[in-house]
């Protein structure tokens, strides 16, 4: 396991004490009034978070793979919200990187590194996110542009996001079906509706949208990488980065649950002792210490194994399944650790009970992480 450099552990602790001084006074007041968090996005402009997946010439200090997912841990620990509000973002950066045209590179990279241009991925349809090759929004082309029809569900800041990397069909009866998917680079404008910002049981304050393309008119050159076909690959590249970032998400949420609980277990008492020396209690707290712990191992091994720049989808997909299951489980048991406070929502613990499902479901669900895991483990002969 290698340990970070100097610079970059200086990023962690950065974005940890903003979390510490920033975000926990405040999290409570957003959460419960579903309010967006300007103020704190803003600040994660300033910090540099939103350029951490974008190197030069376009950005300033990209990190590697085990340093951004030990930022998106931290700012999950105080909000999972602030890291969903960057997660889509890193991956649509780092599609470009791998596969955007020069012109694509350049005219998007370098607002996106300051945050003043945002991104976010629309992949999922009111049809199903998990089948994603029967998708049915469609870009046909018209002379010079493409026109796009179909519609889009759950896409995350896709309202605030002045980018959205679509996934459609170009190619509608293409065989197999995922060669005529491509992955479209497109913007605001007439013929896009956000129609609807859905309700939601945790995940709050940045929105989640229902998205209708109705004749909406791209670019001929909105075709990610120029070459039409290569959309369904490119976004599971893609998806790679962005299952190790739900799990640092929930690794993030677990470690805030569990350290809420560790707390709480000392300061509270019964019988006559602080609750934690009851051994049912205690040994709560062993087995959250050591699933989380688990879970942080897991995410490093597919976070430094993307670093090698070999495929990492079975490592990216069981840091996934056992974190975001480890995340769920944590914080049900600090629920339990706070007794009738864990039901309040003048405490934190509510929270993490209600936002680390989205982790079980986000990015492809446990059930496909399991069938890529086990194709993987196949097509590689075993874990190797
Ligand atoms: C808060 C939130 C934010 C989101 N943000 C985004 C976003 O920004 N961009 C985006 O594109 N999407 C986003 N999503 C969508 C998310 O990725 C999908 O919900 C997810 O991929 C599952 O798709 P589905 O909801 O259509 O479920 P379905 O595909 O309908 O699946 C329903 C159930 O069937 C199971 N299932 C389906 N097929 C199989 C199979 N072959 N084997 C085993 N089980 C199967 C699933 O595991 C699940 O349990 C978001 C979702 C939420 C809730």
């Amino acid at each position: 396991m290698t340990v970070l450099s100097t610079e970059e552990q200086a990023v962690v602790d950065t974005v940890r004490t903003f979390v510490d001084r920033e975000v926990r006074p405040v999290v409570r007041e957003l959460e419960h009034s579903d309010t967006y968090p300007e103020a704190l996005v803003q600040r994660m402009k300033e910090l540099g978070v939103f350029g951490l997946a974008v190197p030069e010439p376009w950005g300033e200090a990209p990190v590697s793979m085990p340093c951004y997912a030990e930022v998106t841990a931290e700012l999950a620990r105080g909000w999972m919200s602030l890291a969903g509000a960057m997660g889509g973002h890193t991956v649509v950066a780092k599609l470009l990187v791998a596969f955007g045209t020069r012109e694509q590179q350049d005219r998007w990279l370098p607002a996106m590194a300051t945050g003043a241009v945002r991104a976010t991925m629309a992949l999922t349809e009111p049809g199903g996110g998990s089948d994603l090759q029967a998708m049915r929004t469609v870009a046909r082309r018209d002379g010079g542009e493409w026109v796009v029809d179909g519609a889009k569900t759950w896409i995350t800041n896709s309202r605030r996001s002045q980018l959205i990397a679509l996934l459609c069909k170009t190619d509608p009866d293409a065989q197999p079906r995922h060669r005529g998917v491509s992955v479209l680079l497109v913007e605001h404008g007439p013929g896009l509706t956000v129609s609807k910002d859905l309700p939601k049981l945790g995940y709050k304050g940045v929105e989640s949208c229902e998205l209708v393309f109705d004749g909406y008119r791209a670019p001929a050159d909105a075709v990610l990488g120029g070459e039409e076909g290569r959309g369904f690959a490119q976004m599971m590249t893609g998806l790679e980065t962005g299952r190790i970032q739900v799990a640092a998400r929930a690794v993030g949420v677990a470690q805030a649950a569990f350290d809420d609980a560790l707390r709480y277990a000392q300061e509270r008492e019964s019988f006559g002792r602080p609750i934690w020396q009851h051994q049912s209690v205690g040994n709560l707290l062993a087995d959250m210490a050591t699933s989380l712990t688990a879970a942080r191992q897991l995410v490093r091994h597919a976070a430094e194994r993307y670093e090698t720049g070999r495929r990492c989808d079975l490592e990216a997909g069981m840091a996934k399944l056992f974190a975001s299951e480890t995340a769920v489980k944590v914080a049900l048991d600090a629920i339990r650790v706070h007794g009738g406070h864990g039901y309040s929502t003048e405490f934190d613990v509510e929270r993490y009970f209600r936002d680390a499902p989205l982790m079980i479901v986000g990015e492809g669900t446990n059930e496909i992480q399991r069938d890529v895991i086990a194709r993987q483990l196949v097509a590689r002969g075993g874990l190797g």
